[in-house]
């Protein structure tokens, strides 16, 4: 999926910046045949370097009718490749019940959903459209066949703003009486870390993030703690400047992952997209990060 963004919630983590267009209904966006050539042309020049494939768009994939078609295109040519990779897709979940999305379930290996607090921290947190509300996720994850619910697992980014945490007790007790429900057991656990569109946040580590994972491992959920692995650098078919703030669009990247990633000449040309005020070079833990500037027209950039 390219911008505008679309998706149910507006959380203020979202890596992709603020929702454009909030809603649940979906619609055509992409087509398969251009997937399946560049993922192809991308196995050809680099093989088959990758664990995983992420279905995540801009925003909600499955707001996009073509994704179950999408994700088949994708397995169909890992399997012709030989690639050992699971693929899983990110989503709010929805769309799940419905009929058009539910081939997706048989397809991928793991559907994960952002479920970061209940009642009024939800609102803060991923200030949700009115209808997105907490009882109908649960309604649809509930009619889901039990085997393929064993498929969702549900991801918690831990985070601070303005004095909530949803890391508090409380928070987390609401939280878990509503997964608990849905009989859902797996868990990724995550802290934001890198910036995002909206000023203040504050990750949680240390102390306050080995404790709430102990909290859901003595409730019984199976709790993967998600961590940064090194990985190859990628050779590119396409062009470079292209590649890099595709990526960029997604999520903002920090000097050591560009380099990982597209080595020193993506460095290199991530400087210079900052002089050509295409990028923003942000502090942000520490670390330096380079981020799309929320004011660039894309499809003027595009069309150059
Ligand atoms: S659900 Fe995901 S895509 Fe949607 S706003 Fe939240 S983080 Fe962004």
């Amino acid at each position: 999926m390219l911008p505008p963004k679309r998706c149910p919630h507006n959380c203020i983590y979202c890596p992709l910046g603020r929702t454009s267009i909030k809603t649940m209904k979906p619609t055509m966006l992409i087509d398969p045949e251009t997937v399946k050539k560049e993922i192809e042309e991308f196995i050809q020049v680099n093989g088959c370097i990758f664990r995983n494939i992420l279905l995540w768009g801009y925003g909600d994939p499955l707001l996009n009718y073509h994704t179950p078609l999408v994700a088949k295109t994708i397995r169909d040519i890992i399997n012709q490749y030989g690639c050992k990779s699971s693929i899983r897709i990110r989503t709010t979940g929805y769309t799940l019940g419905e009929k058009w999305a539910s081939p997706i379930l048989d397809i991928v290996d793991e559907v994960i959903i952002p479920f970061d607090a209940a009642e009024d921290t939800r609102q803060v947190i991923n200030d949700p459209m009115n209808n997105a509300k907490t009882s109908l996720l649960i309604k649809i994850l509930k009619s889901i066949p039990k085997t393929y619910r064993r498929k969702i697992a549900f991801e918690i980014n831990l985070l601070k703003i303005n004095g909530i945490k949803n890391s508090d007790p409380p928070t987390l007790d609401e939280l878990t009486s509503h997964i608990g429900s849905t009989g859902i057991v797996k868990i990724y656990l995550k802290t934001i870390n890198r910036p995002s569109w909206k000023q203040m946040i504050k990750p949680v580590r240390g102390k306050l993030f080995a404790r709430v994972k102990d909290y859901l491992v003595d409730k019984g959920y199976i709790v993967k703690e998600c961590i940064s692995e090194k990985h190859n650098t990628i050779v590119l078919s396409s062009d470079l400047e292209e590649a890099l703030i595709n990526h960029l669009l997604r999520k903002p990247l920090s000097t050591d992952e560009i380099r990982a990633t597209y080595g020193d000449k993506g460095v290199v040309l991530a400087e210079k997209m900052v002089l050509e005020n295409l990028l923003d070079k942000i502090l942000w833990g520490q670390k330096l990060f380079f981020k799309v500037k929320q004011t660039i027209d894309l499809y003027k950039w595009i069309g150059r």
